[in-house]
């Protein structure tokens, strides 16, 4: 049972803090289980420190927290929204780069905390800008709103840091995380900070399987695996993979970002579903995001022969 501390969690909850600003970690099953997590913990900052009526978290436009009720309600996207009504209230949606906006919200008593993803993933992988992320975080400050940052997508190694935050030159309050932190088995959890440390206390959250000792242990076998040089390589094999599809100088192609091994590829002429069928049919997996977007997420440990294969699939179907 996990009221009780294992090794396993133990170590790797140690592990995370060291490597991060956290001071605490909570563990779950799930990437939306975390956000669960994080907006529970902003709300009840909230409460605690300023009354009841402090609940309302700002989110942005086509941002993409999770698929359970209230992690869509935090979503920005219609897309994922239609059929799933009501949702629960408390969230309300800013454009990503309106500082206008955030300003205005500044005069509100209700609001509690801000959840941003610093690469929107399923958007359409359209990074934030550093300068707006900047001025968030000091807003955040100002207000005392907790900075939540969904690094589901983002986080453990992807962007080429062992989170996307070091790469902005922000310190968040509340990080959740998932996807590839225990190699493919299903586990998630949020780190805080020293000011969030004691927001949720015994009872006020929790989870039968989280922290459980096998995924736990997978946990601290992939950061260990995380060396500087790990991490650099994610960069650099991002850098390869982005330049590699840059030079297919493919009609098909309007252009390529994002960061380390998450990649963007815009796509013109054809729908991004259209492409991605077409590269399945060749036998390279890719995903889609937004409206037009086509989106590499490789595995950290991909080798260049096997960029190398991918790129020469995409520039047989893309010519
Ligand atoms: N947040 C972000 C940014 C995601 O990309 C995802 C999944 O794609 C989630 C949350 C939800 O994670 P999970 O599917 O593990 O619940």
């Amino acid at each position: 049972s996990n009221l009780y501390y294992t090794r396993p969690m133990v170590e790797l909850a140690k592990r995370l803090c060291q490597r991060t600003f956290a001071k605490k970690v909570f563990f779950c099953n799930s990437g939306a289980e975390a956000n669960e997590g994080i907006i529970k913990a902003a709300r009840k900052y909230g409460g605690d420190h300023y009354g009841p009526g402090r609940k309302v978290i700002l989110c942005l436009e086509n941002s993409f927290h999770g698929r359970t009720v209230t992690t869509l309600a935090a979503t920005g996207q219609e897309v994922f929204h239609k059929h799933f009504f009501p949702f629960p209230a408390g969230f309300r949606f800013l454009k990503a780069g309106d500082l206008e906006g955030l300003r205005l919200a500044l005069e509100s008593p209700e609001v509690c905390g801000l959840l941003v993803e610093l690469i929107q993933g399923e958007g359409g992988v359209n990074p934030l800008d550093a300068d707006y992320v900047q001025t968030v975080a000091k807003l955040c400050a100002d207000k005392d709103w907790l900075l939540l940052i969904d690094e589901v997508q983002t986080g453990v190694g992807r962007t080429g840091t062992l989170f996307a935050y070091q790469q902005f030159g922000v310190q968040p309050d509340v990080v959740s995380f998932a996807k590839g932190i225990a190699g493919g088995l299903p586990f998630g959890g949020f780190l805080t900070n020293e000011k969030c440390r004691a927001v949720l206390g015994p009872g006020d959250h929790g989870s039968t399987f989280g922290g459980n000792p096998m995924a736990a242990a997978a946990g601290c076998v992939v950061l260990d695996t995380m060396t500087p040089e790990f991490l650099e390589q994610v960069k650099a094999k991002g850098q390869y993979l982005r330049d590699g599809i840059a030079a297919l100088n493919s009609p098909c192609v309007s252009g390529v970002r994002g960061m380390g091994l998450m990649i963007g590829v815009g796509v013109q002429g054809m729908t991004h579903r259209e492409l991605k069928d077409k590269l399945m049919a060749a036998g390279l997996l890719t995903l889609t995001a937004g409206k037009d977007t086509l989106r590499l997420l490789p595995p950290l440990v991909i080798s260049r022969e096997e960029m190398d294969k991918g790129l020469a699939i995409m520039a047989q179907v893309m010519k």
